[in-house]
């Protein structure tokens, strides 16, 4: 059965609307009040409070569809971008919270009652993991369920070290967490992956969908586990994924959302080959800086200013790549709001700040880029078997040409070639004690749109396009 991301995202809600949960929207990406978070990484975030207790709300049962970022802190799949079918900076979290209300038993009939009645997607098709000691999850899947023993796999301690383990979910160092139940879905054995807890499990054959956990403990900055006051649940199931399903495509990548986004930067960039991986991190990228600026971050040199600036310049490079020879990664965010409309207020609002602080970010960018590209091309045409770019090089690359250190990776990684971060930590050590100025390529932002508002703004005469006034 054949399903839009828009037709799940709605089915989800309404699913949990009918058993008794508050539909909520989705917050920020930029998390309030938790100084723990770099960005908003999974739809619990906002209920953080509700399941340490401190908080109450008029409501014991949630459901929402939460975008979440995670290209940074203990969540980071920046690197998984363009690697893995299943991995984005930026995706939709569908949950549903029990906030003291129920437990095991209803979460997880909850779970299999949607994807196997709403959606009807074959049972032999999925897979289930627990946490190795949690028999009451084990249990009641094989006995209330019906889910065959040897498709239910315990998932133990890595390395024995205690709680950290795939079935052990934590939010961060510190906070709400406990163990959970976690559903795969079976593409198939022409893909390469194994079970799960097997050597083989990273491939893309087997894929995580849905987790499933049962909040009971607050993490202390020791290490300690305090119990929850009242054992909860939250759960996420990553919306492109089981629209991948729904879509009988394997990757996120080619779900409608994604395909409608790459469609457009091939047709911005001008190129004709839909399935180059460039254009797989490009569509990716835009989600995750367009939401985040609709959000409020803004490009800076540090903080969470610098991940979004990162991930901009990141995808600049793969435009380039793709042979894109004007700036274009902004023209790209426009499409994104049409084809994110159903959750996409924000972004309609803030459309022109958006494309202006990403057109503008590209226009610094774009000055230094083909210059820093050919340094690395004469480097790596002399390292000879040398597989590490040194540390000095990725360090001028950014400190003369703005290029973030893994960028620099981004780009030979192409190559089966790595650097060294190490050396680079040193040259930047070394930079601080002399205590240059930072590097030139800062843009104060707040400083440039509260000018623009005030008087024309001039900065950018010499581009051919003058800059849009907001
Ligand atoms: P994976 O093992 O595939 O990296 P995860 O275990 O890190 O996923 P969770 O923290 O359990 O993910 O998040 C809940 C759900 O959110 C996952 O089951 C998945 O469906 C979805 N999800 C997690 N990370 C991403 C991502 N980077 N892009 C898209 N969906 C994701
Ligand atoms: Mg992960
Ligand atoms: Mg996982
Ligand atoms: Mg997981």
């Amino acid at each position: 059965m054949y399903m839009s991301t828009s037709e799940i995202r709605a089915a989800f809600l309404e699913y949990f609307r009918s058993q008794g949960h508050q539909v909520v929207s989705s917050s920020s990406l930029v998390p309030h009040n938790d100084p723990t978070l770099l960005f908003t990484n999974a739809g619990m975030n906002q209920f953080k409070d509700v399941f340490l207790g401190a908080e109450k709300r008029a409501y014991n049962r949630a459901t929402t569809s939460q975008r979440c970022v995670r290209a940074g802190g203990k969540h980071n799949d920046l690197e998984n971008v363009g690697y893995t079918a299943r991995h984005h900076t930026f995706f939709e979290m569908l949950g549903n919270f029990s906030f003291g209300d129920y437990f095991k038993h209803d979460a997880i009939k909850f779970a299999w009652g949607f994807l196997t009645e709403v959606l009807q997607l074959p049972k032999d098709r999925l897979l289930v993991t627990v946490y190795a000691t949690d028999d009451e999850a084990f249990n009641i899947w094989e006995k209330e369920v019906g889910v065959p023993a040897d498709r239910i796999v315990r998932i133990g301690d890595n390395k024995g070290a205690p709680y950290a383990s795939d079935n052990f979910w934590a939010m961060g160092d510190t906070g709400p967490c406990g163990p959970c139940t976690e559903i795969f879905y079976d593409h198939g054995d022409h893909i390469w992956g194994g079970r799960p807890g097997s050597p083989e499990e990273d491939g893309d054959r087997f894929i995580e969908i849905w987790n499933v956990v049962f909040m009971q403990f607050n993490r202390q900055a020791d290490g300690t586990m305090e119990p929850l006051p009242r054992p909860s649940v939250d759960t996420g199931m990553g919306l492109e994924r089981i629209s991948a399903i729904m879509q009988g495509v394997h990757s996120n990548y080619e779900i409608d959302i994604f395909q409608a986004l790459i469609k457009k930067a091939a047709e911005i960039v001008g190129t004709t080959d839909l399935s180059n991986q460039s254009l797989r991190v490009i569509a990716d990228h835009i989600r995750s800086c367009a939401f985040l600026v609709a959000d409020g971050v803004m490009p800076s040199n540090e903080g969470r200013g610098y991940v979004l600036r990162r991930i901009i310049r990141r995808a600049v490079r793969h435009g380039r790549k793709l042979g894109a020879t004007d700036v274009f990664f902004y023209k790209l965010a426009a499409e994104l709001a049409v084809q994110m409309k159903d959750v996409g207020a924000e972004l309609i609002a803030q459309l022109p700040l958006v494309e202006r602080v990403l057109r503008i970010e590209e226009e610094q960018f774009v000055r230094t880029l083909d210059r820093g590209l050919l340094l690395l091309e004469d480097v790596l045409a002399n390292l000879g078997d040398a597989k590490v770019v040194p540390g000095e090089v990725v360090f001028k690359l950014y400190d003369t040409y703005g290029f973030p250190a893994d960028l620099t990776a981004d780009v030979v990684r192409e190559r089966d070639i790595g650097i060294d971060e190490e050396g680079f930590t040193v040259e930047m050590e070394k930079q601080r004690a002399r205590a240059k100025e930072a590097s030139s390529f800062g843009v104060n932002y707040n400083e440039m749109l509260k000018l623009d508002f005030e008087t024309p703004f001039t900065g950018y005469k010499n581009l051919s396009e003058r800059t849009r006034v907001l």
